[in-house]
């Protein structure tokens, strides 16, 4: 039989990547998207599976949209990455991003107790929750201690989705990813603000990449590995939870450095702090620190360990730090190349 599939925040990264790996497992997918005048299925199209994803109109904020949704699809698993993903917005519509991403999954679970609570759920959870890290590294016993709306949002989700698993016995998975990207990220995310941003510099653009905290450390990994996780969790035996992660950690500097080397340039630093900058060996400015890009609360290092998803998966990541830094920037000078960057 056909496995339908039903993936929230299709239109964003993990969406995409998800669906194409869903579809070369053979299942039948419907992409729940959030209705607009400006509706954007590129990343769809990049990855050439437009037309293979079915559309449902859905919304994290309308319980009765959210029911009609998964009574009209009737999947056998459904996954929810559909959220208000961006922690520095988040300090900015601190309640909007806590109905979409804390009250969103529970009217998504609320809606499978109604519909089939046979329906298996994906719960995008995330590193953030651990924001200032209580241990390291961190996996899935370490203590909670989120440092922004967002994270503090998704902790709820998280519990929710256990409670939901605990209390009526529903295939309730939370995977707890660490940060990952992908040609696919959107510009606001550090990791694609750094790679288009050289790109059209390195195509005449004259103003200087502009970033805030350059000694934040994140654990980074390749999108495309870590929704087959998501994959592997929702069709293990139990639901559970999983930390997904590289177990490698650079900062923020290394990623500009590595990414300007791809591009062409060498970085020289001068400065300290919010005065730091880096000019390239013309004397142009290429990299300016700001500190409206700084964040209320930051989280100042995360370090994933995945062993219980290496182990009781076997899910690993396949893509390292140099790999996933040339593949951004590479693809994001092709597209500055054909006058196709967005940003
Ligand atoms: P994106 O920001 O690329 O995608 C988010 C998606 O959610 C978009 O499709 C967006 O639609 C949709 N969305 C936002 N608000 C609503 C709403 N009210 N109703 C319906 N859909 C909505 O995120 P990623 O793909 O990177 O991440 C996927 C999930 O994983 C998210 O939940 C994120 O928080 C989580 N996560 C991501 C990590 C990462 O490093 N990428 C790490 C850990 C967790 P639209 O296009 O209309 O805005
Ligand atoms: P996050 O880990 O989900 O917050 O992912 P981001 O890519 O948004 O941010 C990763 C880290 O980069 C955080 O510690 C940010 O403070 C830091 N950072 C430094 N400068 C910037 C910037 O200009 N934009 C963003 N988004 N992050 C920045």
């Amino acid at each position: 039989m056909t496995k339908r599939a039903l993936v929230t925040g299709v239109t964003g990264q993990d969406g995409a990547y998800l669906c194409k790996r869903l579809i070369e497992r053979g299942y039948e997918v419907h992409g729940a998207y959030r209705r607009s005048a400006s509706s954007d299925f590129w990343r769809l199209d990049y990855l050439g599976i437009a037309d293979q994803v079915k559309r449902v109109p859905f919304d994290l904020l309308e319980p009765s949209n959210i029911l009609r949704a998964i009574d009209k699809v009737r999947p056998q698993e459904i996954y929810n990455l559909a959220a208000q993903s961006f922690v520095a917005l988040s300090f900015e519509q601190p309640i909007y991003t806590t109905d979409a991403d804390a009250i969103g999954p529970l009217r998504i679970l609320e809606a499978i107790r109604t519909v089939d609570p046979s329906i298996r759920f994906y719960q995008a959870s995330t590193s953030e929750m651990f924001g200032k890290v209580q241990e390291t590294p961190q996996k899935e016993s370490t203590p909670f201690y989120p440092r922004s709306p967002y994270g503090v949002a998704k902790l709820y989700a998280h519990w929710i989705t256990v409670n939901y698993r605990e209390s009526y016995n529903l295939h309730a998975t939370s995977g707890i990813l660490f940060n990952h990207e992908s040609p696919l990220r959107g510009t606001e995310f550090v990791t694609r603000k750094i790679t288009s941003h050289l790109a059209l510099i390195k195509h005449g653009r004259t103003t200087p990449l502009e970033l805030g905290n350059l000694d934040a450390h994140r654990d980074w990994g390749f999108a495309g590995d870590y929704v087959e996780g998501m994959i592997q969790m929702v069709q293990a035996d139990q639901a559970d939870d999983f930390v997904l992660s590289t177990g490698e950690m650079h900062t923020v500097r290394e990623f500009v450095i590595r990414a300007a080397e791809v591009a062409g340039f060498r970085l020289h630093w001068e400065g300290e702090g919010a005065s730091e900058f880096a000019k390239d060996d013309a004397g142009n400015t290429i990299v300016q620190i700001k500190s409206e890009f700084y964040r209320p609360a930051e989280v100042d290092t995360l370090l994933g360990d995945s062993t219980k998803a290496r182990t009781q998966l076997g899910w690993k990541p396949t893509t390292t730090f140099q790999e996933l830094v040339e593949m951004m920037m590479i693809a994001d000078l092709d597209r500055a190349a054909k006058g196709i960057l967005r940003v």
